[in-house]
């Protein structure tokens, strides 16, 4: 099927109480990874660049691998520009095909970013594009945005509720105190907030920084309302493990598929880890 928009993938995530995951990728074998454990479980997936990697790649590349990838498949697929502050770029990203773009006006005042969410609502809605923004801030560093631990903030539950209204944003990632990269201890998630904003807001919710949560936690979260998961740096480090282990066994490896191959297998495999924990398996269907 065609690259869909991931509005009424995840709509049916928070009705039907499972998570999608949104992977992010940066090589066409991390894509086909999470294609391949997508269509062996049946589960709808979520393609993600960030900004840097639409830079290093081109979003018309992305977006011509993750169309084909979507044309041969029979799970729903979609492609998400993560984590955008520049308005320019996301509509540049719709332009070349994308179906969700995240607008981030999460650093300004609550004003701003509204004002600059419903532009960008306005503009995707126009295009059948789906939108997500961010409210509170989310710790950690993610690309070309960086967050330290004293600047990280968390939503607020009444805010994120005139935030949906005043914009009609279709997908909400509030802040709840998960962070970007990898854990040092366990991560401080506010489930009481999630639990909140879940109870105010019936847009699907999003998590950010889903790598390393353990998994009790993860489907707490999922539980409670968040219905799609970001999932970036866990599978980065295991592909870059896996070629690694490759030149540490064979220094002269020059065959770029004797080293991609490993590294797909353990991201496809990785991949399909989280979508058991978010219990997507078989939920292709529930898109149609
Ligand atoms: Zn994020």
């Amino acid at each position: 099927m065609p690259l869909v928009s991931s509005t009424s993938m995840l709509q049916a995530a928070r009705s039907g109480g499972y998570g999608v995951g949104a992977f992010n990728v940066h090589t066409l074998e991390m894509l086909q990874a999470v294609v391949e454990a997508a269509e062996e479980t049946g589960s709808p997936l979520i393609l993600q660049s960030t900004v840097g990697t639409v830079k290093h790649l081109g979003a018309d590349y992305l977006a011509a691998a993750a169309t084909t990838a979507a044309n041969r498949s029979s799970v729903p697929i979609a492609l998400h520009l993560d984590h955008c502050t520049d308005f320019a770029m996301i509509v540049h990203c719709i332009r070349a095909g994308y179906t969700s773009v995240m607008i981030d006006a999460s650093m300004h005042a609550f004003e701003e970013n509204v004002a600059q969410t419903k532009r960008i609502v306005d503009i995707a809605h126009a295009a059948g594009v789906n939108v997500e923004a961010e409210l509170g801030k989310v710790g950690g560093v993610e690309d070309e945005i960086i967050v330290a631990e004293h600047e990280a903030s968390l939503a607020d539950p009444l805010e994120c509720a005139r935030f949906v209204q005043l914009t009609g944003v279709p997908t909400l990632a509030p802040a709840i105190g998960t962070a970007h990269g990898i854990y040092k201890g366990m991560p401080h998630i506010d489930f009481a907030r999630i639990q909140r904003v879940a109870e105010l807001v019936t847009v699907p919710l999003v998590l950010h920084g889903g790598s390393g949560i353990p998994e009790a936690q993860v489907k707490r979260c999922i539980a409670l309302g968040m219905s799609k998961m970001n999932i970036a740096t866990e599978i980065r480090i295991v592909f870059s493990d896996a070629i690694k282990q490759v030149f540490k066994d064979n220094p002269d490896e020059n065959d770029p598929r004797k080293y991609m191959v490993p590294a797909k297998k353990a991201v496809k495999e990785a991949a399909i880890e989280k979508m058991r924990m978010l219990g997507c398996f078989g939920k292709a269907a529930d898109t149609r």
